[in-house]
């Protein structure tokens, strides 16, 4: 498709009256419409929002404007649950059954046999370049932290970190089941690596194991004595026992646990009864924990039997949540592996999904940041916002209303990177040919 229209090369220059989200904006600008948006124009200089103002009050002079012509400008996206070192294995080792247990049992036997520190650096890679094709600034991966897997990929990650510096912010946390936190010398290991090549952050997957609360204990002794945040793998099932977000949440309220936790997945919440799903709220709520929902793998891998039609989209009780004041998000999660055999690293297909498998529009514009502000606000990171002062880091898009924005998948959006639009794409699926043994 031919753009509309083209940023000018010289610089500065105006974007003329664009469509952005209240949301995303530092301060008040109205009046708004209807979807919660504001008619804007954005003096871009030097790579950098100059201003931001309502449209038509700031003669902007001699500077070059683009008609934007009410068409919807967003912040850059923030994808703060992903899995980088399981990225496209799917080819070489598929789900046989698309559910969860086969994709644990098929991922472990892949990680054992392939995952080398050249693989995993090679598919982490392509999906870093995914990602920043389609607009994303900054990224949390979850790294399998298993046995000698775990001395393998925490350099890669570093690596990887460092070689995006600048263009995106990677944060890491260790995966493993809690019932390793029991192996004195596997928490050496992770604290080792996590020393050496982390990002501050621990992490686990939770499960009613009859040491939760001790394994916990042993994560927040560990991330208290670091100074280190908390990511966790949370009640990842139908099971209406388990509840080990209620443990974590009081847990954090107990110990008065001061840095930020993360909490993904949390599924069985959905199911639980109304008051056990309030208390646990409740908790939550007061811990003051972050909850970041995974649309398309949960509708993936829950409630999947063979020859019987889900009944249940597998997410977690997210608008309760939201009610009750906690910061909630939405995320990707895998990619093109066995617990997800689709996924771009897109957070627009994220964004659309999740609207339509979690009812994220009434008000869209309220939700809008759960791919944007809320995610960066749980990572600490200044972004999500169209901010003067900042660098014009921005999406472009020909929509006008958010039905024309969710409606297509956005495969025309510009990226602009420090005032710039970007000519990356993302890569081509060929490139992974010789890393998964297989002939064009
Ligand atoms: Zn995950």
């Amino acid at each position: 498709m031919t753009a509309p229209f083209a940023l000018p090369a010289a610089r500065p220059y105006v974007l003329k009256q664009a469509r952005v989200l209240a949301r995303s904006l530092p301060e008040p600008m109205g009046p708004l419409d209807c979807d919660g948006f504001a008619m804007v124009d954005i003096l871009v200089d030097e790579g950098a929002i100059a201003k931001i103002v309502p449209t038509g009050v700031v003669d902007f002079g001699e500077a070059p404007e683009v008609a934007m012509s009410g068409r919807i400008v967003l912040p850059l996206f923030v994808d703060v649950h992903t899995h980088l070192d399981k990225g496209h294995i799917w080819r070489r080792k598929r789900n046989p059954i698309g559910d969860f247990a086969g994709a644990l049992a098929a991922n472990i036997e892949d990680r054992a046999a392939n995952w080398t520190a050249a693989d995993v650096a090679a598919r982490m890679e392509f999906s870093l370049r995914c990602a920043y094709a389609h607009g994303t600034t900054a990224i949390r991966t979850h790294i399998d932290s298993v046995g000698p897997q775990t001395r393998i990929s925490w350099p890669v990650l570093a690596e990887a970190r460092a070689r995006w510096r600048g263009r995106i912010d990677l944060q890491a946390s260790p995966l493993f089941t809690i019932d390793h936190t029991a192996d004195a010398s596997h928490i050496a290991d992770i604290e080792e690596m996590l020393d050496a090549h982390g990002t501050g952050i621990l992490g686990a997957v939770t499960r009613m194991a009859p040491n939760l609360h001790q394994g916990l204990g042993v994560l927040f002794e560990l991330a208290e004595c670091k100074g280190w945040e908390l990511d966790f793998h949370v009640d990842e099932s139908a099971d209406l026992a388990a509840h080990s977000l209620a443990v974590i949440a009081d847990m954090a309220i107990e110990r008065r646990f001061t840095r930020p936790i993360l909490v993904g997945h949390c599924c069985s919440l959905a199911l639980q009864k109304d008051d056990e799903r309030r208390r646990t709220i409740d908790a939550v709520a007061r811990a003051g924990l972050n909850v970041v929902s995974l649309p398309m793998c949960n509708m993936f891998l829950q409630d999947r039997e063979a020859g019987r039609t889900p009944r249940w989209r597998g997410v977690t009780a997210l608008h309760e949540l939201k009610r009750a004041g906690v910061n909630v998000m939405i995320a990707s999660d895998n990619t093109r592996d066995p617990f997800y055999p689709y996924g771009d690293m897109d957070m627009m297909e994220v964004w659309r999904e999740g609207v339509r498998i979690l009812h994220l529009e009434y008000p869209f514009a309220d939700w809008a940041p759960a791919v944007s502000a809320f995610p960066a606000k749980a990572m600490g990171l200044d972004r999500g916002v169209l901010q003067p002062g900042n660098p014009a880091d921005m999406i472009v898009t020909h929509a006008r209303d958010f039905t024309e924005l969710l409606a297509r998948p956005q495969s025309d959006r510009i990226v602009v990177r420090n005032g710039e639009a970007s000519n990356d794409k993302p890569p081509d699926y060929a490139e992974l040919d010789a890393l998964e043994g297989l002939a064009p």
